[in-house]
């Protein structure tokens, strides 16, 4: 027995020091950071942490999209530097992916600045109603037939496509580029996790297969993906697989009488066990489907 505890406490400490010597190993990644997006005149991510948005430099200007300041004072501040290294254009749009307050706070720099705020009229009344303060309420609202926004020779095509991660959602698309960014409903590489407490689940699977038969050859995603890579159908795919599965094995739970408790406590899908976010995002993706499949909601 005390040898089992020593080997378990010698164990415990090796993996610790493995882990501690993997951190030492990794570069310090800056807080924050602005990517070209390769093979393209003026599409950009800037990131800041774990958040990152996409703006593009046109002749006549910069559309930008999310702040993504939440809790973050100087983010939109830190935001128009980051623009300011690329070009002195004027910003002439800041378009918010959807309304949550991670993605849109933080634009007052870029107000200030100039640019005119368009969101999803859906996102411009719950920003209204919210009213909160470190929030920029959107200038002009999109309807769900759409908006295509031209600037500088740059075409942004703005789309609705019904309810998903959030009710408010526009997908923003390149079609020279082939180029989208779509906010939080498909993770990169990444097991869903607390943005499931409000998601929409059957609407989002109709929503990735809308997206998926859209023509695109790369996702620029709300956070960054392994590596920074960008997304592509199949990651789009593997996600609406995912729900599919969970929605299904929940669905049989539910209906024998196991949501909440049981489910959300016993839940799991081993074959994702790898995907960053597993053993957090679960319980959020067992909470929600049983919401769905055992309360109808
Ligand atoms: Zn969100």
């Amino acid at each position: 027995m005390s040898l089992f505890r020593c080997t378990s406490v010698a164990a415990v400490l090796a993996a610790a020091l493995v882990a501690v010597a993997v951190q030492a190993q990794q570069p310090a990644r800056p807080q924050l950071q602005t990517t070209k997006v390769e093979g393209t005149d003026g599409v950009y991510v800037f990131r800041n942490g774990n958040h990152q948005a996409m703006f593009i430099v046109t002749n006549d200007g910069v559309i930008a999209t999310d702040p993504v300041g939440y809790g973050r004072p100087t983010g939109g501040q830190d935001y128009l530097n980051e623009i300011r290294k690329v070009t002195d254009k004027p910003v002439k749009y800041v378009i918010y992916s959807h309304h949550h307050f991670d993605h849109v706070a933080g634009g007052q720099a870029l107000k200030d600045a100039g640019a005119t705020f368009v969101a999803h009229k859906r996102a411009k009344e719950r920003l209204a109603a919210l009213k909160d303060p470190h929030t920029v309420v959107p200038d002009e609202a999109v309807s769900d037939s759409g908006r295509i926004i031209t600037l500088g020779g740059t075409r942004l095509e703005l789309t609705y496509h019904g309810l998903n991660h959030s009710d408010s959602t526009l997908v923003m698309r390149l079609p020279k580029e082939k180029i989208v960014f779509i906010v939080d409903t498909i993770p990169v590489a990444a097991f869903p996790g607390r943005g499931f407490i409000d998601i929409y689940p059957l609407e989002t699977e109709t929503f990735i297969q809308k997206v998926i038969a859209m023509d695109w050859d790369r996702m620029i995603p709300g956070h960054p993906g392994p590596g920074d890579r960008l997304g592509t159908k199949q990651d789009a795919q593997n996600v609406l697989t995912l729900m599919q599965e969970a929605s299904a094995a929940i669905k049989t739970d539910a209906q024998a009488g196991k949501c909440w408790d049981a489910v959300e406590k016993d839940f799991k899908m081993e074959k994702y066990a790898t995907l960053p976010g597993y053993a957090n995002g679960l319980p959020m993706v067992a909470r929600r489907y049983c919401a769905l499949w055992g309360r109808g909601a």
